[in-house]
């Protein structure tokens, strides 16, 4: 089956680790603050904290921003389930905004129709987590506006965006948030196996991030409040143990280091399905222009119905017949039981659900040959031409 997303770890990956391995740290060594300083560079931010997820970076975040038990989180439907559960680790209620059907993520219009009827009954959120599907930016410009004009603070889940760019700029400068993180799972775009990073431009964000990344404890003797010996610690909040590994650190930055190939390599056979799939009754996804470069994380097509394709569940069954691991992102997060059990349902956010109903994604990663993806171009073409 050819997959939808696969990893490449290269000899010098594992020579990496390996050199880790045989050192004195495995875990709180040097390679950590050396991973969040390169990342922290090719993004243009001045601070990053590394964790052993993007999960927890979110959660790290949410802590920082003062997210709690009585705010609010918003982000999109159209996401992995962690960009909302990082509201409910914190005791605050989850709330989404419908997406733009063109761009598939926040839609501004319904971020700013929302604000309006959340202001008049007082239910402003505190922070709102926007996502960048498939590694293309959302709009950030009127996002921000809108953020910034209601006090709301804002956390870019960049977890498919990595090496993306908006107004010419690296996502993950933090231009438009008060933090952005990353994720390094396999899947995503270049990987430390599990691992994350949060990154913000904001010295003390930064530093309560690191507070929570490691049980709330600090032994910085400035910090301490009730001792001065040479063993003692303080633990001053109610943290997590979230750091990651030194070995898993060297394995993120010598991938790194590839990060400009992986992302020109996904753009090119995002052209190349571009042009092959045009004739199709296909939504495409939206190609890059002068304010958005895509990390292409996914490609996402939408059946369309309207001209004339069959059903996503008969074309997906037919992919995965003849070995194609297409795969669908994603299940809109209100629709999950717990979301429901929370008193979301069908019906709420409608540009989602569309979406949903049509979208599937077709394999593609860095390492996928003009042959691999011809497999995937003629198995599409057989089923719907
Ligand atoms: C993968 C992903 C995450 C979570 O990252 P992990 O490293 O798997 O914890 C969060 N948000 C989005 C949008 C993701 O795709």
């Amino acid at each position: 089956m050819l997959p939808y997303g696969r990893q490449e770890v290269t000899e010098e990956d594992i020579a990496a680790v390996v050199r880790v391995l045989k050192s004195d740290f495995l875990t709180q060594g040097p390679e950590v603050p050396h991973f969040e300083k390169a990342v922290a560079e090719r993004c243009g931010a001045r601070h990053a904290v590394a964790t052993n997820s993007g999960t927890a970076a979110l959660h790290v975040a949410c802590l920082a921003l003062g997210l709690g038990p009585g705010d609010i989180l918003w982000t999109t439907p159209i996401t992995f389930v962690a960009s909302a559960n990082c509201g409910l680790y914190c005791g605050a209620e989850v709330d989404f905004v419908d997406i733009d059907p063109v761009t598939r993520n926040i839609s501004p219009d319904a971020f700013a129709e929302k604000l309006q009827t959340a202001e008049k009954a007082g239910r402003l959120p505190k922070v709102l987590v926007v996502v960048h599907f498939a590694g293309r930016s959302a709009e950030m410009r009127e996002i921000a506006a809108l953020a910034k004009a209601h006090g709301i603070r804002i956390i870019e889940d960049a977890a498919h965006a990595l090496g993306g760019a908006y107004e010419g700029r690296p996502i993950g400068c933090c231009a438009w948030s008060d933090i952005t993180t990353f994720s390094f799972h396999p899947v995503k775009i270049i990987t430390s196996a599990e691992g994350g990073m949060a990154l913000t431009n904001d010295a003390e964000l930064a530093e309560r991030m690191r507070l929570y990344r490691t049980h709330g404890i600090t032994r910085d003797a400035a910090k301490l409040m009730h001792d001065d010996a040479p063993w003692y610690y303080e633990q001053q909040a109610l943290g997590m143990n979230y750091r990651m590994p030194d070995v898993l650190a060297a394995l993120g930055r010598s991938q790194l280091g590839r990060l400009t190939r992986y992302v020109d390599a996904r753009a090119r056979l995002a052209a190349r399905y571009d042009q092959a799939l045009a004739d199709l009754p296909l939504r495409l996804p939206l190609k890059d222009d002068a304010t958005h470069r895509s990390a292409w994380h996914l490609y996402v097509v939408e059946l369309d119905d309207a001209q004339g394709a069959p059903s996503r569940r008969s074309v997906f069954e037919k992919m995965r017949a003849s070995g194609i691991g297409v795969q669908v992102h994603y299940i809109p997060v209100h629709l999950q039981p717990h979301y429901r059990r929370l008193g979301f349902g069908p019906g709420l956010f409608p540009a989602a659900e569309s979406y949903y109903e049509r979208a599937m994604s077709l394999p593609l990663f860095p390492t996928m040959t003009d042959a691999d993806q011809d497999q995937v171009i003629d198995a599409l073409r057989g089923i719907l031409g």
